[in-house]
């Protein structure tokens, strides 16, 4: 059984001060799901100001959950910065994370992925107005790049280019507010999450040269919980068959100009 938090204790005292034929007609909301995500990556993981979400990873965890026989009223989101996520996870505070979360050697060390559910690389997020950054070697001229701790791409700017001064942030909203104050001179992350930016903004980014890495998304849960991976990639599988991955992305990256790209196969490992 997936060890999914049963908060019997929580829904009794919440039922005990229902009115009694709501709490009769209500029922069954007595579990929940955590699912971690990003709270400020607009397209992919946003929490808007009337406090709802959206975006393409968000659709991914509720269509997830669906399967898993939970309700949208039965998810309870929990933000996941990058560098928390396989804290959060080993944890237990979180029953699974979809946030832009590429499966990697090192994070498997810690936890497991459902998945790939998205291909993507890292790439060069610049003000409109920049001409002297126009890839990924420009940056050794001097340029100060954020980007954010616990994350792919500030491991290889740290990694593959030493003479780069490296500013690592806790979320990538903070290097967008460092770019559009000239704090920074650029933003590295993968490009669908900086697509997400400039479309946020129009006319104040860009995204400049080609993308310098391979990332590819997971859906991070708990090591060793084979059961919770095996009913997560038949999800994901499904989602991808009946239309619903091709149509979460169009309605939450297409307006960022991103054609919908062909989804990766899952892993079953
Ligand atoms: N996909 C990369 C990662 O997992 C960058 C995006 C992020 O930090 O969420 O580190």
């Amino acid at each position: 059984m997936p060890t999914f938090r049963f908060r019997r204790a929580a829904a009794a005292v919440i039922a005990a001060v229902l009115p009694l034929s709501l709490a009769a007609c209500g029922g069954g909301d007595e579990n929940k799901i955590v699912i971690g995500t990003k709270f400020d990556q607009p397209g992919l993981a946003n929490k808007n100001p009337d406090g709802t979400m959206s975006g393409f990873d968000v659709d991914v965890a509720r269509y997830v959950a669906d399967k898993l026989g939970y309700t949208p009223e039965q998810i309870e989101w929990k933000e996941a910065p990058s560098g928390q996520r396989e804290t959060l996870i080993q944890n237990g505070q979180v029953d699974y994370i979809v946030a832009t979360y590429s499966i990697t050697d090192a994070r498997k060390e810690k936890v497991d992925f459902a998945g790939p559910y998205l291909l993507t690389g890292q790439s060069l997020l610049v003000r409109a107005d920049n001409t002297d950054i126009t890839g990924k070697d420009s940056l050794e001229n001097n340029k100060v790049l954020c980007s954010v701790t616990g994350s792919t791409p500030a491991q290889k700017i740290k990694d593959e280019f030493p003479g780069v001064q490296l500013q690592q942030y806790d979320t990538y909203s903070a290097c967008v507010e460092a770019l559009k104050n000239n704090a920074v001179d650029a933003l590295t992350t993968d490009e669908v999450i900086l697509a997400g930016y400039a479309a946020q903004t129009p006319g104040a980014f860009k995204i400049v040269g080609e993308p310098f890495s391979e990332e590819r998304y997971g859906i991070g849960l708990k090591q060793g919980d084979d059961e919770l991976r095996g009913k997560i990639n038949d999800a994901l599988e499904q989602m991808l068959s009946d239309g619903a991955w091709q149509d979460a992305f169009e309605q939450n990256l297409g307006p960022a100009g991103i054609a919908t790209p062909t989804p990766p196969a899952v892993d079953r490992y």
